[in-house]
């Protein structure tokens, strides 16, 4: 299993002062709303790996 990826992206994709992903801009200089798709992406993916844990690894 690998979570880095989420972790990185959770670290960087966070809110910017206007509301904007910060992560987004500093990455892409592209603008987006936060939560942006790779927030929404990764705190899935998070959940679905914390659940799978929970019910005993099953991935
Ligand atoms: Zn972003």
């Amino acid at each position: 299993m690998k979570d880095d990826q989420e972790h990185t992206i959770l670290a960087v994709h966070v809110r910017g002062l206007d509301g904007m992903c910060a992560g987004c801009r500093a990455w892409w200089a592209r603008l987006a709303p936060y939560p942006c798709w790779q927030v929404d992406w990764a705190t899935s993916r998070q959940a679905r790996a914390s659940v799978a844990r929970f019910l005993g690894g099953v991935r």
